[in-house]
């Protein structure tokens, strides 16, 4: 638009400019360089009145275009040093580069662009690589929880995930008002099982106590536990003294009912379980709940195995102190 303006005013003073010439040289031809005169002294005054009129015009027009080209000099000046600021600030040392190295305003629009793709394609692939990598960190965790907690053996939890759990169903127990039974369950003579057939029969003998153990535990809130040896641990969180006598002679049966098969042979085998049950009774911890449940493992086995004891907490603490 002002380009256009400016055209314009250009146009109009070079017409003027041209009139002025032509009046100019038509003084000089009306005044012949020896003075004769070919036209009336009218003619000669409106010529020169004419030649007058179209220089100061001139003169006007060529101030109006100064001005104007000045005008429009320092405003595309100042859009400029602002494009500039703007470049500068986004790009940087970008902006400088890309001066020094001559190219034009549609070239480094280009390359930018470009090189925001690129970087985009590179953030893409970089978040991918990186989820993968969660991933296996994720499954690496998995297992390592896994590890650290299950036992190898039997698949069900370790004597580490028991000592843990204990302590922190103990307090759960203690807190909500809830009852909570710890189990322990033993192999009837289980020593014999490895003289007769073997340790390899003996470890299959525990796997299978510990499917009939996991098939048993109903509740999403029961954990099985490999103590050691073969013994296993069951926390059944708020079950009371009946809840866990019922779920440990489900157990012993489901084991004195059934038979082992181990290659060749048919194994029978027994378990004994002792039972404790805690419920809010003052200043017991959660080692007396589970000396209490060895109490009554220990009465299992005296009073003929194969079978299912519980033991009142109190009473095992207070005839221990008597002992004491
Ligand atoms: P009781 O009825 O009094 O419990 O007699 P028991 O023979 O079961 O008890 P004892 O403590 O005398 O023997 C336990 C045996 O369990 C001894 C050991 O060889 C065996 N045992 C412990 N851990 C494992 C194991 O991981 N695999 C095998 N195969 N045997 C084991
Ligand atoms: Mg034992
Ligand atoms: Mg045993």
């Amino acid at each position: 638009m002002r380009l256009m303006n400016t055209f314009k005013l250009v146009a109009l003073f070079v017409i003027i400019l041209f009139i002025e010439f032509v009046l100019a040289e038509l003084s000089v031809w009306i005044i012949s360089e020896n003075g004769q005169v070919f036209f009336d002294q009218s003619i000669i005054n409106s010529t020169f009145t004419l030649y007058n009129l179209s220089f100061w015009i001139n003169a006007i027009l060529l101030t109006i275009l100064s001005t104007y080209l000045y005008s429009l000099k320092q405003s595309n000046n100042l859009t400029l040093q602002s494009q500039l600021i703007k470049n500068d600030r986004c790009e940087g040392i970008e902006t400088t580069a890309f001066k020094e190295l001559g190219l034009s305003q549609a070239d480094q629009e280009f390359l930018h662009e470009e090189q925001q793709e690129q970087l985009e394609q590179m953030v893409q692939e970089r978040t991918l690589e990186l989820n993968i990598a969660l991933q296996e960190l994720e499954s690496a965790n998995r297992e390592l929880a896994k590890i650290t907690t299950i036992d190898e053996l039997s698949g069900l939890y370790n004597r580490r995930f028991y000592d843990q759990k204990i302590l922190a169903e103990h307090r759960r127990s203690r807190r909500n008002l809830t009852s909570l039974s710890l189990v322990i369950v033993d192999i009837d003579h289980f020593k014999s099982v490895n003289d007769t057939y073997g340790h390899l029969a003996g470890d299959y003998c525990i796997v299978w106590l510990a499917e009939k153990i996991k098939h048993c535990l109903g509740r999403s809130s029961d954990i099985g536990c490999r103590y050691g040896g073969e013994e296993f641990c069951l926390i059944l969180p708020e079950t009371d003294r009946q809840g866990a006598i019922s779920l440990a002679e489900e157990v012993r049966l489901a084991v004195s009912a059934d038979v082992i098969h181990y290659q060749e042979l048919k194994l029978s085998m027994t378990i004994s379980c002792g039972i404790s049950t805690y419920q809010q009774q003052k200043g017991i911890l959660p080692e007396h709940l589970f000396s209490a449940a060895d109490e009554a493992l220990y009465l299992a086995k005296n009073s003929g195995r194969n079978q299912v004891q519980h033991k009142d907490l109190l009473e095992t603490i207070n005839s221990k102190e008597q002992l004491i």
